[in-house]
Formats: structure tokens, sequence, C-alpha cells
């Protein structure tokens, strides 16, 4: 496994186990598939505190104002 591989340190990599990932393959969210690390992608957005709660919020954030609009 090339552990210098882009998708380590990428936002967009998803390692549940329950997706049949393991040592040779990771889950991209932003590709939505299962694959062999990269060492380029297009894609590719550094793994941050302020780039994660981004996208935790473009993906929850809707579901808990729809939450709050049944109240
Ligand atoms: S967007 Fe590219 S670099 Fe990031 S996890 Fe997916 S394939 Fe890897």
């Amino acid at each position: 496994m090339n552990k210098n591989a882009l998708c380590f340190s990428c936002l967009y990599i998803e390692e549940r186990p329950e997706l049949g990932v393991n040592d040779e393959l990771i889950y991209c969210i932003k590709k939505d598939k299962i694959l062999r690390p990269k060492s380029e992608c297009e894609f590719y957005v550094k793994s941050t505190d302020e780039t994660r709660n981004a996208l935790h919020s473009q993906i929850y954030g809707v579901l808990f104002e729809d939450e709050f609009e049944d109240e």
C-alpha cells in the first residue's frame, strides 16, 4: 500500500469497514466508489478541520434544517 497516496490526506476518503475496503482499497465519497489510493487526482481537497466541517454541514446541515422545519 502506498501510504503517501493523496487519498490518505484527502477530505473525501471514507474508511468504513462495512463498505468492503481493506489495506489496498479506499472508498471515495466524491467518486462514490471503492478504488486503489491515487497519487494524482483532480478532486483532491486536503482534509482539515475547516474542510471537514464544511463537508459535514453540506451533508448533514440540510437534514437538520428539514427537521426544524417540521417542528
Ligand atoms: S477525491 Fe481523489 S484523492 Fe480524494 S479520496 Fe477520492 S480519489 Fe482519493
